[in-house]
């Protein structure tokens, strides 16, 4: 019998394969199991060590709770904001109109959040939100929210696959109808047949030397879909956090929640200068304090000279606090250890002056008690008397697989669903702090639930035995391969340090088509890596078939950065530092696998946006209708 044939191999079937375990996995695969049909959920890690269990701030949803003012065309018109109006409106729309309804089930099924004091959840203040508005526990949102979503979910009923790494999507004709994937522990393959698969696989930040996020995001989801011919679209838009630690080395690009400048951190440069007050964009002026006083008062929530207290320029978007740091390093003015210092101590001084029994220590220890861990243990700085340093990490990707706004199911593959960080739209150029959680519990949903539909609606799709084959023989032939001559860890290396270089935060054309030629000899490299050892307990081996995603995804970024020649959100370039709206603010970047096997690039326009939608733009943003959506 050939050895490779799928019958070998350990199989389960099921009606809907949710791949990811994160908030976007879970939810999704949750609402499959509600409507009654067969789930599986595989995940890389443990069940309840997705990334999401690090998200630290909070879920943005217009509940109101705090300031009663908000509602969900204020959310739809900041999410369109912040994304430069190059977002999927629909799906904005949909988020924004849904979240409080997804917030507030969590909470029914036992998600604890911090209350006011008439015991409502709690929600802060975090940059691009109008009003106060992220539900949150401390700042451990994240770890409360998967453990709730767990706990919900294994009680449906569903099928938990750990410590599996799919590397395969299987298809029959155009639809999808399996993966294929390996037990990272002992390396045995398994194999899944499933008339539907929702991709929840998380970001790609590991293509990057500086980052926020953690060994799971490697793309996978990005690239399982995009070489299973569905397209991705906006992958040139990286958000760079403004905060993540900068020193020791060890450390560099661990996040620094922006619920420390949401509860009144200030950023400084080495001449003790608030930078941030020197550079407001222009569409964001009447949004924004001019002053320290003004700033302050707008974390307390009260009023300024009558008026309601505007917020602080370093709830400003991402896109623009993180370049304003890159600028005051580049010209002298950073920390020691090349970023700038986010402090606490105005705020205390302020409030102390108000309140002479205000005890920042505690205050500070309350309110952000994983920071002051974090610092503590890992910088040995007190942060509620020493000042943090801080510079940009890689902490989230936009682009992602092109979905339909309300199943999202993939525009080009039937039978593929993805949400979370690995599906693409919601964002446009830049994400709102807490619009990633509030999209996983949205979408994730309605993928789940469509999911589910499309498996009622369709029988099972045939597998096909040369498919899984041809995956196995590839996994396989890494491991020890006579002509193989590269150590994966080092090309891996080599990407990560090129794409920080020449695809970072500020890009340039002949960069960029360095990095584009760079990651060809990369692709070269990646082919003759070789792993040591046998399939058992090997990370080297899971790094050498990582590779085949990262490159992907690097590649999608590069050749979608270079296309738009413009600066918007999270794509700042050097040669061409401003927004060209006419000609690139009502279309998305596209790139797919075309017939030769070669990514392949086009444009694609945005459809307009509904009038009643228009109108909720303009109500929100001082009667103008912005040039993108005219
Ligand atoms: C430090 C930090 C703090 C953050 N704070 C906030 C915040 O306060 N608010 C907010 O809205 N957003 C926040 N974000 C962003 C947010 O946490 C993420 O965007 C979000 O959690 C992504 O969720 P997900 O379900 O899409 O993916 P994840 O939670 O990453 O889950 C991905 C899952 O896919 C699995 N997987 C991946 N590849 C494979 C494969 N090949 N085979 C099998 N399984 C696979 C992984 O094992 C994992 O289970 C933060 C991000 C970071 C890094």
């Amino acid at each position: 019998m050939d050895t490779f044939a799928m019958d070998n191999y350990e199989t389960h079937e099921h009606d809907v394969l949710v791949i990811g375990a994160g908030g976007a996995g879970l939810r999704a695969a949750i609402e499959a199991s509600a409507a009654g049909v067969s789930v599986g959920l595989v995940c890389k890690s443990l069940l309840g060590k997705a990334h999401t269990v690090m998200a630290e701030g909070g879920i943005a949803a217009a509940l109101a709770n705090v300031d009663a003012r908000d509602n969900w065309k204020v959310h739809f018109a900041d999410t369109m904001r912040g994304g430069q109006y190059v977002n999927n409106w629909r799906m904005a729309q949909l988020h924004a109109q849904e979240a409080p309804a997804r917030v507030r089930e969590l909470e029914a099924w036992g998600a604890v959040f911090d209350r006011t004091r008439d015991g409502r959840i709690l929600q802060r203040n975090f940059g691009g939100h109008k009003y106060p508005r992220l539900a949150h526990v401390g700042d451990r949102t994240g770890l409360e929210m998967i453990r709730t979503l767990q706990d919900h979910g294994i009680h449906q009923g569903m099928s938990v696959y750990m410590e599996c790494t799919i590397i395969r999507l299987l298809k029959d004709g155009d639809r999808v109808c399996g993966a294929f994937g390996y037990y990272r522990e002992r390396g045995r393959f398994v194999l899944f047949k499933a008339k539907a698969v929702v991709l929840a696989t998380g970001g790609i930040g590991r293509a990057y030397k500086v980052t926020s996020n953690s060994w799971e995001y490697t793309g996978d989801g990005h690239s399982l879909a995009y070489h299973a011919g569905a397209e991705l679209i906006d992958m040139e838009f990286i958000q760079f956090h403004p905060t993540g630690m900068v020193w020791p080395p060890s450390v560099r690009g661990i996040l620094v929640t922006e619920g420390v400048r949401g509860e009144g951190g200030c950023l400084r440069n080495n001449k003790g200068e608030r930078f941030m007050f020197g550079d407001i964009p222009p569409n964001y002026k009447t949004q924004t304090a001019d002053n320290e006083e003004e700033g302050f008062l707008y974390v307390l929530g009260e009023k300024f000279q009558g008026k309601d207290a505007r917020r602080p320029p370093e709830l400003l978007t991402r896109d623009h606090v993180a370049r304003c740091i890159v600028r005051e390093v580049k010209q002298g003015r950073g920390s020691p250890h090349g970023g700038v210092f986010l402090e606490l101590e105005s705020f205390a001084h302020w409030m102390k002056q108000r309140n002479p029994s205000f005890n920042a220590a505690e205050h500070w220890k309350k309110k952000l008690p994983s920071m002051y861990h974090q610092f503590k243990e890992l910088g040995n700085v007190d942060i509620t008397k020493q000042p943090m340093e801080v510079g940009p990490t890689t902490h989230y990707v936009m682009g992602g697989v092109r979905v339909d706004s309300d199943t999202q199911m993939s525009s080009r593959v039937p039978g593929l669903f993805a949400c979370g960080e690995c599906a693409a739209g919601i964002n446009g150029a830049n994400r709102l702090g807490g619009n990633s959680l509030s999209d996983l519990l949205v979408l994730g949903k309605r993928a789940g639930e469509f999911a589910a539909k499309y498996a009622k609606e369709h029988p099972a799709g045939q597998v096909h035995n040369d498919q899984v084959e041809e995956a196995a023989r590839w996994a396989l032939h890494f491991i020890d391969q006579p002509e193989g001559d590269e150590n994966p860890y080092k090309v891996q290396h080599d990407l990560q340090d090129m794409m920080q270089d020449l695809v970072g935060i500020v890009r340039k054309e002949d960069e960029m088509v360095r990095a584009l030629g760079g990651i060809g000899q990369l692709w070269e490299r990646a082919r003759r890596v070789r792993a040591v050892g046998n399939r058992e307990y090997n990370p080297g081996w899971h790094t050498c078939m990582d590779l085949h995603n990262l490159l992907t995804v690097s590649e999608a970024v590069t050749r979608a950065a270079i296309e738009r020649k413009e600066s918007r959100g999270g794509q700042f370039r050097d040669d061409y530092p401003r927004k060209d709206t006419p000609q690139y603010g009502k279309v998305n970047t596209v790139v797919w696998k075309g017939p030769d096997g070669r990514m392949q690039f086009r444009w694609e326009r945005i459809p307009e946006m509904p009038a009643e939608l228009k109108e909720v733009i303009v109500e929100q943003n001082d009667g103008k209708l912005p040039e993108e959506l005219a």
